[in-house]
């Protein structure tokens, strides 16, 4: 196994990083190498060139100036972001990125943050924000455990799918029920926490994507994963 090497690229680590997004970066590096992989992990921000090449893409949260700031470095990437996921490549986008991989992100102040519209949605600030705990459940991933905190309500299309249904919590949200959205491999989602640390299925999808997409198949030893599941234990009864 050894020489085999997985890139990982964090989109905007300087603006769109907030309760702890990182930890997913993390997460990923460490149960790569746990399966025998080497890992990169590079940073994209604004004004820099992107990679040639990249195996597993994640993205964080931020607050609107965060996004304004990033915008028209993000639609600058756009074209390429959705030529790796028309080639499914893995990637996993938070909150904020979720939104902006999106058509646009109206503000409550009725600003238009301009999106990639790689994932066939529409987000429009609310004057109420949603904050909490969150439960989804999810046919692929089972129950999905994370916190919410944003002003945002997002709308899906005929062209994606949703991550979950919602159990506890709001979600994309207040009216549909549902969590995230998924096109090809890419996951958007409402869910930090960081997302992946509590939710290794998830986690080992975008390990699994990656990796047969770079190597053709993934053989995995099974992780003990007994740690975590004490933690989405206690996560999952917490209060809203
Ligand atoms: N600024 C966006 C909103 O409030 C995203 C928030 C976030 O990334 N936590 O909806």
């Amino acid at each position: 196994m050894t020489g085999r090497s997985i890139t990982i690229l964090q989109l905007y680590p300087l603006d769109m990083n907030i309760y702890g997004d990182y930890g997913n970066v993390l997460v990923l590096k460490r149960r790569l190498q746990w399966y025998g992989y080497e890992v990169n992990v590079l940073a994209y921000n604004v004004g820099d060139s992107f990679p040639d090449d990249v195996d597993i893409i994640i993205g964080g949260g931020g607050q609107d100036s965060g996004q304004v700031k990033i915008q028209a470095d993000l639609m600058s990437i756009g074209p390429r972001l959705k030529q790796l996921a028309d080639q499914n490549v893995p990637m996993l986008v938070i909150c904020g990125l979720y939104q902006l991989f999106g058509k646009f992100f109206k503000t409550a102040d009725g600003e238009v943050i301009q999106g990639i519209g790689l994932l066939d949605i529409e987000t429009y600030g609310k004057s109420e924000r949603l904050i909490g705990n969150v439960i989804v459940t999810s046919e692929q991933f089972g129950d999905i455990i994370g916190y919410e905190n944003h002003s945002g309500q997002t709308y899906l299309g005929d062209d994606v799918k949703p991550l979950g249904e919602i159990q506890l919590g709001a979600g994309n949200n207040t009216e549909s029920n549902t969590e995230g959205a998924r096109y090809n491999n890419v996951i958007g989602s409402y869910l930090h926490g960081s997302i992946l640390p509590k939710n290794p299925k998830l986690a080992d999808f975008l390990i699994d994507r990656a990796v047969t997409n770079k190597y053709g198949v993934f053989y995995s030893e099974p992780i003990g994963d007994n740690f975590v599941n004490e933690a989405r234990k206690i996560a999952s009864k917490r209060p809203r």
